[in-house]
């Protein structure tokens, strides 16, 4: 029989993080962070993490799921006494995007920084040299892309005979990115005795067959998913001319005086070219897309997150994993081509208890993709115009490949319709 774990679900009582066995160091760190009980993946996830037991935690990025395998993950490393000398490192886990790996990395330094275990992230982008300097002063805890990870594996300069702890983040997200290859030339090198941690939004056939060849009777996590169930973002539907999108954003943070808005595009282009616009008309924005340097993404996440910069434009790929806590408007100024991006991208407002809103506006070219949204979301979405903004019903809709605006002039067209930014991540990681 399965091992039933406590739940504030059904209202019988409130589980607090100090219910949840973890040591003081650990309770005190999430205290200082203001969090008071745990998240239901937290409630569910810990628990087992804790006995040891591998796990296939169906959770979204928003539902507290760092902190689920963070905090237990610590706490079994802070239970074992410590082989003296050098560190090794004994939890690798595994991101798809430096911005995800930064923001694990730093949730690993928050919650544990009443411990002595020292972690590092390496991910691909940046100097080798600092991450290798920092491999060799000893690291407890790694978080790592797993293009970077493997420079590091076939230039000698890590070891992870001793890694006791695998967890994959958003490996539905790594899979689609195409980083399958990556991740098993990686399991193939690790300890075979140690526990297994996959946390992933989706459960698709390939994620399945992962989940089957690596992970030893697990438990099972699953989660409300975000699409579904979160009341808590208001979604919403502007119909308007492709043409005028940009400038309907404009008027619409002015006249709502939005304070913090993350916006999305579909390409890196429209982006530098929306950010461009809001900055001509007065408004602080910045662009954050994969052809930005790290320090420049980084700089923007931070001036936003610091109200400096009140509007961030980005593209999936770049704002995938994105840690802003309470953000009150995401605009989609472009609807997605995958559909599930859609939930990602809505999945940045409304956290933990705050209202969000997320505005899509669409243009006659979209209309397909809006329609594979709402079938996902399982839910018709409440469509406006905006007055002085009205589409002309006469534009006939363009494909979105050919269609108005997408292209730089001049830019050769584009084969097929995988992601553009997927595509591109994959030179990267083989450059
Ligand atoms: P994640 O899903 O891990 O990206 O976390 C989403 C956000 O929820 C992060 O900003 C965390 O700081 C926050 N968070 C995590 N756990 C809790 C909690 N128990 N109570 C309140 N906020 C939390």
């Amino acid at each position: 029989m399965s091992k039933l774990y406590p739940s504030t679900t059904k209202g019988i009582f409130i589980m607090l993080f100090s219910d949840l066995r973890l040591s003081a160091p650990i309770l005190k760190a999430v205290h200082e962070e203001g969090y008071t009980t745990p998240t239901p993946v937290q409630e569910k996830a810990i628990p087992p993490i804790l006995e040891g037991r591998d796990m296939l935690a169906g959770a979204q990025t928003g539902t507290g799921k760092t902190a689920g395998f963070t905090l237990p993950i610590l706490e079994i490393l802070s239970r074992e006494t410590h082989p003296k000398g050098k560190n090794h490192i004994r939890v690798l886990i595994l991101t798809p995007t430096r911005e995800l790996a930064a923001q694990v990395g730093e949730s690993v330094q928050t919650y544990g920084k009443y411990l002595p275990f020292k972690s590092t992230i390496i991910f691909g982008g940046v100097g080798i040299q600092p991450q290798i300097k920092a491999l060799r002063s000893g690291i407890d805890i790694l978080i790592a892309t797993p293009g970077r990870l493997l420079d590091h594996v076939s230039q000698g300069t890590i070891d992870l005979t001793h890694v006791e702890i695998l967890v994959l983040d958003e490996a539905d997200r790594m899979l689609d990115m195409g980083f399958i290859r990556d991740i098993r030339k990686v399991i193939a090198i690790l300890p075979a005795k140690r526990q297994n941690l996959l946390f992933s939004a989706t459960y698709s056939d390939e994620i399945k067959k992962l989940c089957e060849s690596i992970l030893k009777n697990p438990a099972i996590v699953e989660v409300a998913r975000r699409n579904t169930s979160s009341e808590l973002v208001t979604q919403k539907v502007i119909l308007v001319d492709c043409k005028r999108k940009t400038a309907l954003l404009g008027e619409l943070i002015k006249k709502n005086r939005w304070a913090q808005v993350l916006v999305f595009t579909r390409t890196k282009h429209q982006a530098n070219k929306v950010s461009d616009y809001l900055i001509k008309i007065g408004i602080s924005a910045a662009a954050i897309h994969g052809n930005k340097s790290q320090g420049a993404r980084t700089k923007a996440l931070s001036d936003f997150k610091a109200g400096i910069v009140k509007i961030l434009v980005a593209t999936d790929i770049a704002a995938r994993g994105l840690d802003i806590d309470q953000l009150p408007h995401v605009v989609n100024l472009e609807l997605p081509n995958i559909a599930e991006d859609y939930v990602h991208r809505i999945g940045r407002t409304g956290r933990a208890g705050n209202n969000g809103e997320a505005i899509s506006l669409v243009c006659v070219d979209e209309y397909d993709y809006l329609k594979g949204i709402e079938k996902l979301i399982n839910r018709k979405l409440e469509r406006e115009t905006i007055a002085g903004f009205e589409p002309d019903l006469t534009i006939k809709p363009e494909p979105i490949q050919q269609g108005r605006g997408q292209r730089p002039s001049g830019a050769p067209k584009r084969k097929d319709n995988a992601p553009r930014e997927y595509v591109e991540k994959r030179r990267e990681r083989n450059r």
